[in-house]
């Protein structure tokens, strides 16, 4: 993986940061005004990367506006407890 002079962690594609991005918001509750929004494309390193400033991903605001990301938390809550026991 390429090393940014961002420091920021890179992604090959813009499908890939999103997932990312997507992932994030399923394992952290950010809430609606913090964390990470959207991917942008560098242009030191031509990788993706995470931003929290700007408008929200569209992928990211359709699985908000679904719910879908809430389930995925929840299902992730429940497969880590059952872990647990
Ligand atoms: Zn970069």
């Amino acid at each position: 993986m390429i090393k940014c002079i961002s420091h920021k962690k890179s992604y090959p594609s813009q499908e890939i940061a999103e997932d990312a991005l997507i992932e994030a918001h399923t394992h952290f509750d950010y809430g609606a005004r913090s964390g990470p929004v959207n991917v942008y494309q560098c242009d030191d390193c031509g990788h993706y990367h995470l931003t929290s400033q700007g408008t929200m991903n569209a992928r990211l605001a359709q699985l908000i506006k679904e719910g879908t990301l809430q389930r995925q938390k929840e299902a992730q809550y429940w497969a880590s407890k059952l872990k647990r026991k």
